[in-house]
């Protein structure tokens, strides 16, 4: 059979709105698209975020190709209208999801195509794969000395859901992303005793809307300007719209915006970060160095007894397993391709979602799914 044999599907890896928008552009282009999904339910993501979590991208520059988000969302969409959104965007398109199949490795099939081991010893074989399964869904906490020994409570910022279980509780958040700097504010908000955050590297951080006009919209206009360009205008716009925070332990970053994007470090959205830090009621200290016991080492060489860290450090994108092999991963495991280009290895091979862009994941997994089914149905 041949690699464009229409009766063998292309398979989709995650029901994320990267592997939707995809299935649905490529059904578009009269491409038989099956999208296979390992939890029970479209946008699994989206559905286990913090409650409080809403898009920092605005709901018109973050709808997926073919259905506009309703504007009874308003500009800053609720995470639980993400995840309505999602389940009506694949009722809309009609999309072919087949959930609780976990796709374990994906492989070469003898001749031509792709084949899939997957949940109960499936063996599928597509035309094309495209590997849609999220930048956020491997929960990574730091290997700590002595975390084994810690006798608080420590959680990773997946497992967060809402502020009430800490009410009156000394809290630790680590890691001063967005994740991170929301939850501090989400802490304080819901009553926390006293709510820390631990930065190694002090964030770049940006009023979502400066007088109407969206940071993503900047984004978006600068995006092929030159870094070093973007950072010198960066850094005029956050001395005028951003207080300096120095004396309260938050100083402005080192190194530039859209340098630090480029090496996968998205600026913190301030949803009520720099107030909580000015007012003193979210106070920046030191990275997280080790734990003994009750306490947590900090990298000043200061100790304290916080009864709960909340560690906001990230995911990983866990690819090894399942394309390790073939030779598509960079030594950061990241694909060495995305949109519509595959690796010369692997021709049929397609990867979204795996970009950190300035200019707003939700968009950019719509034009990649454009890409990505244009170049599907042209091979
Ligand atoms: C807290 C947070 C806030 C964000 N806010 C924004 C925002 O405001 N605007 C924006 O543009 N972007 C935002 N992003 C970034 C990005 O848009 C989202 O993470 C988005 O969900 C990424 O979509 P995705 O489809 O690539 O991945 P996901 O939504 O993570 O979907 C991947 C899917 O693949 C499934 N899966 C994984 N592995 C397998 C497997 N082996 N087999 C089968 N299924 C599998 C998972 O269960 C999951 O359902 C945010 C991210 C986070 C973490």
């Amino acid at each position: 059979m041949a690699t464009n044999d229409p009766t063998r599907p292309v398979y989709v890896i995650g029901a994320g709105p990267g592997g939707l928008a995809v299935a649905a552009a490529l059904r578009g282009r009269g491409v038989r698209a099956v999208v296979l999904e390992k939890a029970d339910a479209v946008g699994d993501s989206w559905r286990h975020h913090y409650d409080r979590l809403r898009l920092h991208t605005t709901r018109r520059l973050s709808a997926l190709p073919g259905l506009k988000m309703p504007r009874s969302f308003g500009r800053w969409v609720a995470r639980a209208d993400v995840v309505r959104y999602l389940e009506k965007y694949a009722q809309v398109h009609e999309l072919e999801i087949v959930t609780g199949v976990e796709v374990s490795t994906v492989e070469r099939a003898d001749g031509d195509g792709w084949l899939l081991h997957a949940t109960g010893g499936r063996r599928l074989t597509g035309r094309a794969v495209v590997v849609a399964t999220g930048y956020n869904h491997t929960p990574y906490l730091p290997e700590w000395p002595g975390a084994d020994s810690y006798t608080g409570t420590l959680l990773h910022a997946g497992q967060y859901r809402n502020p009430a279980p800490y009410a009156g509780k000394d809290v630790l958040v680590v890691g001063s992303g967005n994740t991170g700097a929301e939850i501090a504010v989400d802490l304080v908000d819901g009553g926390a005793g006293r709510v820390r955050l631990a930065v190694r590297t002090a964030p770049h951080i940006l009023r979502r809307s400066t007088a109407g006009w969206p940071a993503q919209a900047s984004g978006i206009l600068v995006r092929r300007l030159p870094v070093p360009l973007v950072d010198r205008a960066a850094g005029a716009v956050a001395r005028l719209s951003v207080p300096d925070l120095s004396d309260k332990g938050l100083p402005r970053p080192e190194t530039g915006l859209y340098a630090r994007v480029r090496e996968g470090a998205i600026p913190v959205q301030d949803v009520g970060l720099i107030a909580a830090v000015q007012s003193g009621r979210v106070e920046p200290v030191a990275a997280v160095e080790s734990f003994e016991g009750a306490k947590v080492v900090l990298a000043d060489g200061s100790r304290i007894s916080p009864e709960v860290v909340v560690a906001a450090t990230g995911y990983r994108r866990a690819l090894e397993g399942l394309v390790g092999e073939l030779g598509v991963l960079d030594g950061r495991g990241r694909p060495t391709v995305h949109g519509g280009r595959t690796a010369p290895t692997a021709p049929g091979l397609y990867f979204t979602g795996f970009t950190n862009p300035i200019s707003g994941m939700f968009r950019e997994l719509a034009i990649d799914a454009e890409k990505i089914a244009k170049a599907v149905a042209r091979s």
